[in-house]
């Protein structure tokens, strides 16, 4: 059984995140998708808002986990059992990062391989931040998200204006 873990912040979702989930679907049994909490992010949604949305997005694929992890993702690795950590790439812009980040996961466990995929052209320029962003200035987000993240937004949108 080959399991990868593909870890973010994922707020919220978007349809960028979920083609690179399709893809590790194709190459792993199971992919478990899972919010990293020590994040120095702060987030529009809550986790359990973020599990929900996630857990509504990746219903059609019976093969993927969510879940939300404390710690050193290498650690999570160990206790779930996988053999890759799966990251998106869509520029150069994220390539010095996610670099470094693999080569130190490496280090902390050669077991783990890290994998990138590249997403479909029309997500390269797609990322949560400016989905919240158009949501939050009433643009219309029905290319970038899932239609349940789509509806979120626009509750979340209200709910910070009044
Ligand atoms: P993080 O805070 O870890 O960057 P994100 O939720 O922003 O969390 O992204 C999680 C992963 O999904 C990262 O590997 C990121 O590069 C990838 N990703 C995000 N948006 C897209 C997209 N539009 N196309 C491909 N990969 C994406």
């Amino acid at each position: 059984m080959k399991i990868a873990i593909y870890p973010g912040t994922f707020d919220p979702i978007t349809n960028g995140h979920l083609d690179i989930l399709e893809r590790a679907v194709n190459l792993f049994d199971r992919v478990i998708i899972t919010i990293a909490r020590n994040s120095s992010k702060r987030p529009l949604f809550t986790e359990e808002e973020r599990l929900e949305l996630m857990r509504e997005a990746v219903k059609a694929f019976p093969q993927v986990e969510v879940d939300a992890f404390d710690g050193l993702l290498v650690d999570y690795c160990r206790k779930k059992k996988a053999i890759a950590v799966v990251r998106g790439l869509r520029a150069i812009s994220d390539f010095e990062y996610e670099l470094q980040m693999a080569l130190m996961n490496r280090k902390l466990n050669p077991h783990v391989q890290t994998v990138f995929l590249m997403p479909n052209e029309r997500y390269t320029y797609l990322n949560s931040t400016i989905v919240r962003e158009i949501a939050r200035l009433g643009g219309d987000v029905t290319d970038f998200v899932p239609p349940v993240v789509k509806k979120a937004l626009t509750k979340k949108v209200k709910s910070l204006k009044k």
